[in-house]
């Protein structure tokens, strides 16, 4: 597997993952603003270049933190509130140095249930529910 290494524009936030098989585009209130791309991993699974420096926002059911990067703004990952909960942490693809649609897919995700999106696939939209996603 190839490595790959994330960054905020700042570098004041980085990070090293595996490369993501897949991201989501998900068109929920939050997600359609952020612009973000989600790729899922467990927390073990995200290695950051020492404690990243965030901002955190929580939203609707409290269930996910979503980090900014407390110098230029970049939404770079979501952890959950409770940390005994096994749900998969994301980072934001759009972060990665060498990604590549050639070889990771993207999947949408119709958590804001309008099925508008900015981005293309030709994988089936996924609908709206609170399953959490595979890991990777
Ligand atoms: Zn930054």
């Amino acid at each position: 597997m190839t490595k790959l290494q994330g960054s905020c524009h700042c570098g004041a936030v980085r990070f090293e993952v595996e490369e993501p098989e897949w991201v989501m585009d998900c068109n929920c209130s939050r997600c359609r603003l952020y612009g973000g791309l989600w790729a899922y991993y467990p927390e073990n699974e995200v290695e950051f270049a020492g404690a990243p420096d965030t901002f955190t926002y929580v939203w609707g059911d409290r269930m996910l933190e979503f980090h900014t990067c407390r110098t230029c703004g970049c939404a770079t990952h979501s952890t959950n509130v409770d940390k005994s909960d096994n749900y998969p942490m994301a980072v934001n693809a759009r972060l990665l140095r060498g990604i590549s649609p050639k070889r990771t897919r993207l999947v949408q995700k119709n958590n804001g249930n309008d099925m508008v999106f900015w981005t293309h696939t030709e994988s089936p939209v996924l609908p709206s529910h609170d399953e959490p996603p595979p890991a990777k």
